[in-house]
């Protein structure tokens, strides 16, 4: 069975260079490497026998190893993670990931690898009612993603992911990183810092 977690401020911050400590802190806490990407609001999707560390522009991890942890990096965008009984992702879906479908893809290759009854879990994230974007940005998403609207130039970006993976039971942590000082926020308080979703078979 899948092990996941999402950590806060107080943590510490995994942005890049990868602080040593914070990343040695989280391998203790969990027992086993942590396996990270380099993030780049890309559909890339990787899926990764052996831990390398740091891998190079994706953003999205897939893995069936139970030697490492995957994690993705964030402030604002969602951390997603999924998992079925033989396979686990760390996906990072921000407003250009959710445009380009970069958890549709990484559900689609779980299924090439034979998962099955995948269900997901988005961590803290930016809310619908603090991500205001313009307005010509906003209506052009709400047409092509309609769950993403309900408030003027607001982008709901679960319902949208909720939307996108129609059948795939995704569940929300409803931790705004906005309106929550426990967590970075890039939006908010201007944090370079991150906090990770990590999750192990
Ligand atoms: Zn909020």
């Amino acid at each position: 069975m899948a092990r996941l977690l999402f950590t806060a401020k107080e943590f510490g911050s995994l942005a890049d260079p990868l602080c040593p400590p914070t990343r040695k802190k989280l391998e203790d806490l969990i027992g086993m490497p942590v396996q990270y990407m380099q993030q780049s609001h890309s559909n890339n999707v990787s899926v990764v026998s052996k831990i390398g560390i740091l891998q190079a522009d994706t953003d999205s991890l897939i893995s069936p190893s139970k030697e490492f942890a995957l994690a993705v990096r964030v402030a604002d965008c969602m951390p997603l993670l999924l998992y079925s009984k033989n396979v686990v992702a760390a996906v990072h879906v921000g407003r250009k990931g959710l445009l380009n479908e970069v958890a549709l893809k990484t559900v689609e290759k779980m299924k090439t690898l034979s998962s099955e009854q995948i269900t997901g879990v988005v961590g803290p994230h930016i809310c619908g009612d603090c991500y205001e974007v313009g307005e010509q940005m906003a209506t052009q998403i709400h047409q092509t993603h309609p769950a993403t609207g309900g408030k003027k130039n607001y982008l709901n970006l679960f319902a949208g992911l909720k939307e996108q993976l129609a059948g795939i039971p995704v569940e929300n942590l409803n931790i705004c990183t906005m309106e929550n000082q426990r967590y970075f926020s890039y939006r908010a308080r201007k944090d370079d810092a991150r906090q990770v979703g990590v999750i192990a078979l």
